[in-house]
């Protein structure tokens, strides 16, 4: 099918695009890959596209006090590739090679996938994983938000109609932090049917902290607090036998591609994988 008309808007700055929102069914077209198969399907009909393909300063990567700084309409790709982000993030290469397919990749934004909110989406995942910082700009000036606030219900954010995403702030992690991601997936570029990321520091070999979040378990990305807790001062041979329950208590969504048995299966088995494999690239370990 073919999207029905609208107007199509290619604002050149940030404060035309914003100014461009104020109107009553307009929506901001970024990569597309989401937004453009909606349209085409006619689930979603917007009367306004604001294109922000030509905001260039959303097209950056920056080490900025402490954190590094990834513009909106950085691509997936681009991020895949990012000398700063191999640096102290190479969790991000990681896990964007499990986004999509590569002409998606090429197109596709991180602030187009944080705003759309898919639960098992992986960008969404990993701003909650790492302590990211959600930047949105509006009429009112700039607001920063926590992702556990941001993300609210699968493709519902907290971000209101007139505000831009304008970049996520994700801080810079001890160099000794050891960092994985793992899913699993019906056939390699589909979206996951369970997603996981996992951070450990180790202190004389030791679990000093430890990270553990989840895709594809809930409607919004969940972080697992209790188990983080319980794996603190244990060594990492403990971590199987610590996450083997971390799905009770869990309701996943159940759909043509998984069960809710098979979901909450898929948990314990990707916890240890990428926990197990984060420890093991921790450093300080002796
Ligand atoms: C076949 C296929 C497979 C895919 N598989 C995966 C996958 O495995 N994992 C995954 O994470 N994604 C997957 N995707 C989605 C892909 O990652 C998209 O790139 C992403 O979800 C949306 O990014 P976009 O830049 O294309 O956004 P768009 O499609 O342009 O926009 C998506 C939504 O975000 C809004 N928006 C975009 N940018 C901003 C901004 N800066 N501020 C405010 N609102 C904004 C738009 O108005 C729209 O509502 C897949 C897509 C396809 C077609």
């Amino acid at each position: 099918m073919k999207p029905a008309p609208f107007e199509y808007l290619r604002p050149r700055t940030l404060h035309e695009a914003i100014a461009a929102l104020a109107h009553d069914d307009a929506k901001i077209l970024a990569g597309g890959q989401s937004l453009v198969p909606m349209m085409n399907f006619r689930l979603v009909s917007p009367e306004r596209l604001v294109d922000i393909n030509g905001l260039s300063d959303l097209a950056t990567i920056s080490e900025t006090g402490g954190s590094l700084r990834i513009g909106a309409l950085v691509r997936h790709a681009q991020a895949a590739r990012d000398p700063l982000l191999a640096r102290h993030l190479p969790v991000v290469a990681e896990t964007m090679a499990h986004v999509a397919h590569v002409a998606i990749r090429n197109r596709g934004t991180i602030g187009g996938s944080l705003v759309h909110a898919d639960p098992s989406a992986e960008w969404p995942l990993l701003v909650r994983l790492l302590d990211g910082v959600l930047e949105l700009l509006g009429p009112d000036g700039q607001r920063a938000v926590a992702p556990e606030d941001f993300f609210i219900a699968p493709l519902v954010t907290d971000l209101a109609e007139d505000e831009v995403l304008t970049g996520v702030l994700l801080p810079v992690p001890d160099p000794d932090m050891g960092m994985a991601f793992d899913e699993v997936s019906l056939r390699a570029g589909d979206f996951a049917m369970v997603a996981c990321g996992a951070n450990v520091m180790l202190d004389d070999g030791r679990i000093a902290s430890a990270r553990l979040a989840f895709g594809g378990l809930g409607d919004v990305p969940l972080r697992m607090e209790a188990v983080e807790a319980a794996l603190v001062g244990q060594t990492p041979d403990a971590i199987a036998g610590i996450v083997a329950d971390c799905a009770e208590g869990l309701d996943p969504n159940e759909d043509m591609h998984a069960s809710v048995a098979y979901r909450r299966r898929l948990a314990p088995v990707l916890a240890r994988r990428v926990l197990e494999r984060a420890a093991g690239r921790a450093g300080g370990r002796t």
